[in-house]
């Protein structure tokens, strides 16, 4: 099975990819967690990309596409995948087919988390990531069980540099501007599925697991 997971900063994608890949057993490929963890460890990739992901811009598509060849060239990828944050461009998009192409491949189905702004907004601002194991909390309504600590692997959890309101505004524009014309190429291709992602987790995943099958 062959996923996109597909929406806004904030719509549950990392969420959703993390309960899917336990479910099939196929490795959840997320472009964010592989770039900051190229900061963390301050590779070139994660030096060059550290400055875009603090504004909340893109990193160019180059750097994007050479970092993903080489992901979905790796074995653990013949299964499967779950894509969480790619591709986000027209450009993205078009390589990732040529890429598919090439290793005959084909994508199964791309889901759409449909999610209002001020929603988004809400979600962001209380967010909290734990960079060790990506578990993803919300201050407010599913905090950890212990203050600060991941409830998975006892981390320290953190609020993303991307999460504070200025970067968070930018990149609702950047995915208005640059991810959403994605929409339509996706349901040209007969792929797109949009699924109601303000319904409660379970209830989204239950949907996403119907539309592929699972
Ligand atoms: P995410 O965790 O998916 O919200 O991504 C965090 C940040 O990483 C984004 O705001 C971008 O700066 C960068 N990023 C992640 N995926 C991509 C991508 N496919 N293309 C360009 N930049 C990306």
């Amino acid at each position: 099975m062959r996923v996109v997971l597909f929406g806004p900063p904030g719509a549950g994608k990392g969420t959703q990819a993390g309960v899917l890949k336990e479910k099939l057993g196929i490795p959840h490929i997320s472009t964010g967690d592989m770039l900051r963890e190229a900061v963390r460890e301050g590779t070139p990739l994660g030096q060059e990309a550290q400055g875009y992901m603090n504004r909340g811009e893109l990193v160019p598509d180059e750097l994007i596409l050479r970092m993903m060849e080489e992901r979905l060239r790796r074995p653990d990828t013949e299964r499967g995948f779950i894509l969480d944050g790619f591709p986000r461009t027209v450009a993205q998009a078009e390589a990732l087919d040529a890429l598919l192409d090439r290793l005959n491949m084909r994508l199964d189905a791309v889901i759409d988390l449909q999610v209002p702004e001020e929603e988004l907004v809400r979600r962001l601002s209380g967010r909290l990531v734990c960079p060790g194991c990506q578990a993803i909390y919300q201050a407010q309504s599913r905090p950890p069980r212990v203050a600060g600590k991941c409830d998975a692997c006892g981390g320290e959890v953190i609020t993303r540099p991307d999460d504070r309101p200025e970067a968070v505004r930018n990149r609702l524009v950047v995915y208005a501007r640059q991810t959403e014309p994605l929409i339509e190429y996706y349901r040209k291709q007969g792929l797109l599925h949009s699924v109601d992602g303000t319904i409660g987790p379970e209830r989204v995943c239950e949907q996403i697991a119907k539309i592929i099958g699972a």
